[in-house]
């Protein structure tokens, strides 16, 4: 209860920093960035400036890089969703997946013949695919093989849920990481390499779609998240309200 509330607090704190400051800064990068630029160009070839010109170049490309990031963790509650089929949503992106994992990687996907009707934002569907491949080619330096599979599943009360299972072959990760992968700002990459927050605006997008996301991960084996979204019925494409406002995670 205790753990639940301080991670709310977290989530809550950065998504109204998030709102309020990062739009603001990234035009202080701009800034920094087009001066930085300029710099460069007036400097003469050999000036011994030049390598300090281009650090800042890259810091500031790096701020910019998460504010992007806080951006779209903020943008949570700007939904725009629309009656789609998951085998679609996957199909759709997976050009796009197959440049971020790179050559290394094999993708495999594993669709459900029938449809599967959810109702959905796409764009933010799709980021949640490519969120999870970026973490995935992190995962497997060294190749391997990235799985998007659908299925169906019965939910209760005769309802049905769209499942998506996202799995990877590569190093997993140990207890800590899956008990506080949805954390904001929970990295264990290096400096520069990761913000943390890839896997809390994954859960975000989940949960605002009313769905449900979980991890299993076995060290040196990989990883899979399973991803539970609410089937479209008949009642519930009437309704429409498949949509719930932003909640953080519990625990
Ligand atoms: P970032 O990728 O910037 O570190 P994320 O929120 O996307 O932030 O992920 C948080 C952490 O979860 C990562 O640093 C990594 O330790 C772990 N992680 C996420 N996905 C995977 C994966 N597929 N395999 C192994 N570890 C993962």
């Amino acid at each position: 209860m205790e753990e639940q509330l301080r991670q709310s607090q977290k989530m809550e704190a950065v998504g109204q920093l998030a709102g309020g400051v990062a739009h603001d800064f990234n035009n202080v990068l701009t800034v920094i960035a087009g001066y930085a630029n300029i710099l460069k160009m007036d400097l003469p070839d050999d000036s011994q400036h030049l390598e300090l010109v281009e650090q800042i170049a890259v810091a500031s490309e790096r701020a910019a890089q998460l504010t992007r990031g806080l951006l779209a963790f903020s943008r949570k509650q700007a939904m725009a969703p629309q009656q789609t089929d998951v085998g679609e949503i996957v199909r759709r992106v997976e050009q796009f997946l197959v440049r971020v994992i790179g050559e290394d990687i094999q993708l495999k996907t594993e669709l459900l013949p029938e449809r599967l009707p959810v109702f959905v934002d796409l764009g933010q569907i799709e980021q949640v695919l490519i969120n999870l491949a970026a973490n995935a080619r992190d995962a497997m330096p060294r190749g391997g093989t990235f799985t998007i599979a659908t299925g169906l599943q019965e939910a209760g009360a005769g309802g049905a849920q769209a499942v998506i299972i996202v799995s990877d072959t590569g190093k997993g990760m140990d207890e800590e990481t899956r008990n506080r992968i949805f954390e904001p700002f929970f990295t264990t990459k290096e400096v520069g390499k990761g913000t943390g927050l890839g896997m809390a605006i994954v859960y975000g997008i989940i949960q605002q779609h009313k769905g449900s996301i979980r991890v299993s991960s076995t060290p040196g084996y990989g990883t899979t998240f399973t991803i539970e979204l609410p089937l479209l019925t008949v009642e519930t494409s009437l309704g429409q309200d498949q949509v719930a406002p932003f909640e953080p995670p519990s625990g």
